[in-house]
């Protein structure tokens, strides 16, 4: 069996991979980044998340010797030109501040009209291979931003982004619904191909 690695210490994202890798009949063993807990994190230089998730994925793969998986994701508004993208986790200044980060974007669109609030989700997943061989493939999920957080599940912007076709957030979603539809779902089911091609 081969194993693959998953460049995440989030236990979500490898039990959503691995359910999905099961599902399609493929037979690899997945493990995440912290059964490797020497290999050091990679700073994200890339302008796109298909760049972050390359270097994260190929990062991965030099280090251990494996095929490696990582994504990259964030949340595209129309209106903003597709900001705040790549900077999502750090819009507000502080990584990983997801309640301010939501706060500023909120404020930021206070004066758009209903009709102008479209955004989006997205993901770029990557798979890299020891040798150096890569590829990347990517999802999104298409919304709308509502005024006020609403919704208490998920993580991130879901209380603000409401899919398109639901009257709920993504954070009034249960995570089955969430990764039925979700960016990072879409992308890691466009990988199932490609694992197939690359690694059997
Ligand atoms: P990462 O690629 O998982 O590190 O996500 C980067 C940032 O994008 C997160 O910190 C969130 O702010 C945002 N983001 C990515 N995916 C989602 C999602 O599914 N829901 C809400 N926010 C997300």
């Amino acid at each position: 069996m081969t194993r693959l690695i998953l460049a995440t210490r989030n236990a979500g994202k490898i039990t959503e991979l691995r359910a999905i890798l099961a599902e399609a009949g493929l037979p690899h063993d997945l493990v995440g980044a912290d059964a490797y807990p020497d290999v050091p994190d990679v700073v994200e230089t890339g302008v796109t998340f298909a760049e972050n998730a390359l270097l994260k994925a190929h990062a991965l793969a030099r280090a251990t010797g494996l095929p490696a998986v990582a994504d990259d994701s964030g949340l595209c508004v129309d209106v903003m030109n597709g900001a705040p993208g790549i900077f999502s986790a750090r819009w507000s200044g502080r990584h990983g501040d997801d309640r301010a980060n939501l706060d500023l974007l909120l404020a930021q669109l206070s004066d758009i009209a209903d009709e102008h609030r479209g955004a989006y989700f997205a993901c770029a997943a990557a798979l890299a291979l020891p040798d150096g061989t890569e590829r990347v493939v990517e999802g999104k999920l298409m919304g709308v931003l509502r005024r006020e957080p609403a919704g208490t599940g998920g993580f991130g912007y879901d209380p603000v982004l409401q899919p398109e076709g639901e009257t709920r957030t993504c954070a009034e979603l249960t995570p089955d619904e969430k990764n039925a539809i979700s960016h990072r779902g879409k992308a890691f089911r466009e990988l199932v191909p490609v694992v197939r091609e690359l690694l059997g």
